[in-house]
């Protein structure tokens, strides 16, 4: 099967599906690969790394031709969709959430389409698991954020001029982001505590060395290891324990978010007012709406000397390494269809049928 690399097409998006390694792994096993010309070179990969792993570098005209699969990060736009051939197969995140009208423009073309986010999270699937992969390196790069953007030193210095205190650091929501984000502060020297509804991650910010903050309430956990939605007095009760506890901190990073469910407000603007100058928010939900109140998708603002930092693509932004692990998620996934560099694809399979959001009936 030939696989066709695009050169990402989404506002600011530096990442790359399949990075020249994976590539060449991919070569040996069965297929063939077309690279979009400069496809790489925003992550760090040249086009001559992608021809030396076996890739042909083409024009936007050729990549398409000949191509059974197209593999990329981002959603296509509606003219990119009216370009692929019918049974054609597409991968990436392509938010069936989120954007249940760009799913239906695949069906109605007739692509085979696999969203990333829809693969389940299983102990199987994991090499598979993007959304983990890339929530890593947003987890990482929030808290190198919040460490630029904060006026103080994040470790305890003793020195001649003087002691200096840690920084202290909140972390909401310890799934894999958040999990990451307090790992890094505490390697940074950061005195951190981190909070999740779901009880079993008690255990898991403790491991890190982290405190957990307890503001007597707990959710429930779903079948699939997520969050259910706390009601609406859990709400209530949780942004009241968390406005008295904020103003003590120098740097808040929310993570929490509930599955095709817009983010839970846990940050009143009332506490953000209660803050220091100088403090920092980094809001990893912004793009779902955000956990603080002033949160400003996209952008960074300052309100009452507090920043408020909503960047959508925290994974963009470290976009070599985000590269790196996507394309290996990637790579699973292919492999997984196309065993063989032949497509032989298995409704009967939980992950083919999980993953895939299109065109299913195409393929019969
Ligand atoms: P996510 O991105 O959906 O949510 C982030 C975190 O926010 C979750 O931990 C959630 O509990 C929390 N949250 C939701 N509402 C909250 C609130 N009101 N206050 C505070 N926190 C709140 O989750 P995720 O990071 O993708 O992972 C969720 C779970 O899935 C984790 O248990 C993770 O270990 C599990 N997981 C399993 C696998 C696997 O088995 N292969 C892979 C990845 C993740």
């Amino acid at each position: 099967m030939r696989v066709a690399v695009p050169k990402e097409t989404g506002a600011g998006e530096r990442r790359v599906a399949l990075v020249p390694d994976a590539v060449g792994k991919l070569a040996s096993a069965g297929f063939t690969f077309a690279v979009e010309r400069d496809a790489g070179i925003a992550a760090g990969f040249t086009d001559d790394e992608y021809v030396a792993a076996g890739a042909d570098v083409v024009s936007r005209a050729e990549l398409l031709p000949g191509a059974g699969a197209v593999v990329r990060v981002g959603r296509p736009t509606a003219d990119e969709v009216a370009e692929l051939d019918p049974g054609t197969v597409l991968i990436g995140f392509l938010a069936p959430l989120s954007d249940p009208g760009g799913i239906e423009r695949l069906a109605a073309r007739g692509v085979v389409a696999f969203a990333m986010e829809s693969i389940p999270r299983t102990t199987r699937a994991q090499a598979m698991d993007a959304l983990s992969s890339q929530s890593t390196v947003a987890g990482y790069k929030a808290t190198i954020i919040a460490a630029d953007r904060l006026p103080r030193l994040f470790p305890l210095l003793m020195t001649a001029a003087g002691t200096v205190a840690p920084a202290r650091v909140l972390v909401l929501g310890a799934g894999v982001a958040g999990l990451q984000a307090i790992a890094t502060a505490r390697r940074l020297g950061a005195v951190v505590s981190g909070f999740d509804v779901r009880p079993a991650v008690r255990e898991q910010v403790e491991s890190l060395g982290a405190a957990f903050l307890d503001l007597g309430v707990t959710g429930a956990e779903t079948e699939g290891g997520y969050a259910a939605e706390l009601s609406p007095e859990q709400q209530a009760q949780q942004q009241a324990a968390l406005e008295e506890r904020i103003p003590d901190m120098d740097v808040v990073i929310t993570t929490a978010l509930i599955p095709g469910r817009p983010a839970p407000k846990l940050i009143p603007a009332a506490a953000v007012e209660r803050m220091r100058p100088g403090s920092v928010i980094v809001d990893l939900a912004a793009e779902a709406g955000g956990n603080c109140e002033l949160t400003e998708p996209g952008v960074e603002v300052e309100r009452g000397g507090v920043t408020i930092v909503g960047f959508t693509d925290l994974a963009s932004r470290m976009p070599y390494h985000a590269s790196q692990l996507y394309a290996r998620n990637v790579s699973a996934l292919l492999l997984h269809l196309a065993p063989a560099g032949e497509l032989a694809l298995d409704f009967e399979d939980e992950i083919t049928a999980g993953a895939c959001v299109s065109g299913r009936e195409v393929t019969a």
